[in-house]
């Protein structure tokens, strides 16, 4: 495969190419990933940038009928939107390609949208290369908004969020009048907070779900990269498409904030600095899980648990071998 003309086509705006780029990203295999390396290096020569927004949310939020109803949204506005899901739990895989396609049947047939379902790969490390390079191809293909959906899962928020310059959790109205079990740490993470569904019988509870929650926010310190009053909580109907405008106007609102202030380039920033040294240490773990040092790894370990050689010792003669 000629990178070069695969990376032109990407810049070109070709859908096709786009999505062979990413399913080269994709790749396990030793050749496609020095492939995607290059790729990935020629596009960011383009040095286009996309709003890249992550969607956090547990099944059953409305996340894809969000993504649905807010993508239509942007690209009326005449905006070219692309979305990535990240799903590293296996339950979905295999059926999300499917599940994707007729949940946003609207904005999959838009022109103006591109959707990339997550592929079935289960391994963290191996979804955050593939979705930071998806991201980068998208931009590339000058895509104006790039929204990454994730499950309310684990470390996969934490990982969105590292590579995105908005993150947006949606939840559900609250059945009783307490704060849902969403963790602190995952609040602390959003820009803004969506309450989903307020529309018809669910409404108060939304407005009671949404006061609550900014309530909360107001508790919490406030941010440098954040303008007075973010983070927000809004109420939002993905199902009647209310409050979509509104939130749309606080992402462009603390955006440009951030753009003036300096935050935007130093989050970008450190988030590269920060890809660097995360594939630096998965590097670094690959090649002990693959021969020589496999072998060296436990031999050593017998040794230790022999009491041949303390832990210490034997530590650093493995990495004086890695070195080396
Ligand atoms: P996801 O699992 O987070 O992607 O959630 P879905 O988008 O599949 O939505 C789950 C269910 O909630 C579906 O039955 C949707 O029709 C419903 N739903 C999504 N958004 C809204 C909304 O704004 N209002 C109401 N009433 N229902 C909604």
């Amino acid at each position: 495969m000629d990178v070069t003309i695969l990376a032109e086509a990407v810049k070109s705006g070709d859908r096709r190419a786009l999505a062979r780029a990413i399913t080269l990203v994709e790749s396990a295999r030793e050749d496609h990933r020095a492939q995607a390396r290059a790729l990935v290096a020629e596009v960011a020569r383009a040095g286009r940038q996309a709003l890249r927004i992550g969607l956090s949310g547990t099944p059953g939020v409305g996340k894809s009928t969000f993504i649905e109803s807010f993508g239509c949204f942007l690209t009326a506005q005449g905006l070219r939107v692309a979305v990535l899901a990240v799903d590293p739990s296996s339950a979905r895989s295999g059926g999300s390609i499917l599940g994707d396609k007729t949940r946003m049947e609207r904005l999959s047939r838009d022109p103006m949208a591109f959707i990339r379902p997550s592929p079935s790969q289960t391994h963290l490390g191996g979804v955050a290369r593939r979705t930071r390079e998806a991201v980068a191809l998208c931009e590339a293909a000058g895509y104006d908004v790039v929204l990454i959906e994730t499950v309310g899962v684990g470390q996969s928020e934490t990982m969105v969020a590292e590579m995105c310059d908005l993150f947006l959790l949606l939840l559900a109205p609250a059945g009783g009048d307490e704060l849902q079990g969403v963790k602190r740490g995952i609040m602390e993470m959003a820009d803004l907070i969506l309450v989903n569904k307020a529309d018809g019988d669910l409404k108060p509870a939304a407005m009671r779900t949404q006061a609550d929650y900014a309530g909360a926010l107001r508790l919490l310190r406030r941010r440098p990269q954040d303008p007075e009053g973010f983070p927000k909580a809004l109420t939002v109907s993905a199902l009647e498409e209310n409050g979509l405008a509104q939130a749309w106007e606080e992402m462009q609102t603390l955006t440009a904030w951030r753009r003036a202030h300096g935050h935007w380039d130093s989050r970008r920033a450190a988030q590269a600095r920060h890809w660097f040294e995360e594939e630096v240490r998965q590097g670094l773990l690959a090649r002990l899980t693959r021969e020589p040092m496999r072998g060296v790894l436990h031999s050593l370990g017998a040794q230790v648990a022999e009491g041949r050689r303390t832990p210490d010792e034997a530590a650093a003669e493995l990495l004086g071998q890695l070195g080396a």
